[in-house]
């Protein structure tokens, strides 16, 4: 899973708010699957504790759906621990161009 960051809202203009280049960064599937994620716990909290330092915070996870469409599976909602973050899913689906879709989900309800 990638991370995307930009500084806290409250500190910054909107100008400010989505830098040119954002930190993005990774942490390992430990689910070892195309079809479902976990993101390695220890991995994350490294992540997020890095971004703290910096004063910047989460906008999206993003990940990909190799087989898949670019909606969020079951899986996927159940794991969405963070509300204020997008989900942004890429589908690599039918070789086609992918297909990208952000969703926020909030207890159980996805909306686009
Ligand atoms: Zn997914």
């Amino acid at each position: 899973m990638l991370w995307r960051v930009c500084p806290p809202r409250s500190e910054v203009s909107s100008a400010e708010r989505y830098p040119k280049s954002p930190s993005i960064h990774s942490t390992r599937n430990l689910r070892k699957s195309g079809r479902h994620f976990l993101m390695d716990p220890r991995e994350q909290i490294a992540a997020m504790e890095s971004l703290r330092l910096r004063g910047l915070d989460v906008i999206a996870f993003y990940h990909s759906h190799p087989a898949g469409p670019s909606y969020p599976f079951p899986e996927d909602i159940r794991l969405a621990f963070y509300p204020d973050v997008a989900t942004l899913i890429v589908s690599l689906e039918n070789s086609q161009p992918p297909v990208i879709a952000v969703f926020r989900i909030v207890g159980g309800r996805i909306s686009e």
